[in-house]
């Protein structure tokens, strides 16, 4: 058995609901349009959806537990804070993260123009390099994936590895000292 691999992969959704009258974020980028996310923070719909795949590669409690919604500290905050403070539970855990891979889906405004500059923020956030944050803008083609021109879904993965030299306390800190097995004739 092998406790604590030395990879582990974190799976994250979220959507929200386009109105007016709110600032559309999406990781961390204010993206131009007449309708923004609805929610209690900032709503930035792609940063939470990594959260949760940062919690997730590690099995922690995720955003809704970590963050509630409930507290009016996190009220119309910067999703950014969730996304460090869960990356800071990783990284407390010996993990570091090797690479990131986002869908967002939404069929309004177009997203396009504003992939560069929304994984070169998130990149920013988690200290990596841009080319390893994918980001995928897809419209909903008519399915009911997120409903069109009223709501934004997203979807994120993430890859991470454990430090080198942070060691499982439950693995053997030395090589194993048994000499090789001699090979069968
Ligand atoms: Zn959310």
């Amino acid at each position: 058995m092998n406790p604590t691999p030395k990879y582990r992969t974190g799976l994250g959704f979220d959507a929200h609901e386009l109105v007016a009258g709110r600032r559309l974020m999406l990781g961390g980028v204010h993206i131009p349009s007449k309708l923004g996310l609805a929610g209690h923070s900032d709503a930035d719909v792609l940063l939470h959806a990594l959260t949760d795949a940062l919690l997730g590669a590690l099995a922690l409690p995720d955003i809704g537990a970590l963050f509630p919604d409930t507290d009016a500290k996190w009220k119309n905050a910067p999703s950014e804070l969730m996304l460090r403070g869960a990356y800071q539970r990783v990284r407390a855990k010996g993990f570091r993260l090797l690479n990131a891979d986002c869908v967002l889906v939404c069929d309004q405004p177009k997203l396009v123009p504003h992939s560069v500059a929304i994984r070169t923020s998130i990149a920013r956030m988690l200290d990596v390099q841009p080319d390893l944050v994918g980001l995928q803008a897809k419209t909903t083609e008519g399915t009911r994936l997120a409903l069109k021109r009223k709501s934004i879904a997203a979807f994120a993965t993430v890859l991470v590895a454990r430090k080198p030299g942070t060691r499982s306390r439950l693995r053997s800190p030395t090589p194993d000292p048994r000499p090789p097995t001699p090979a069968r004739p």
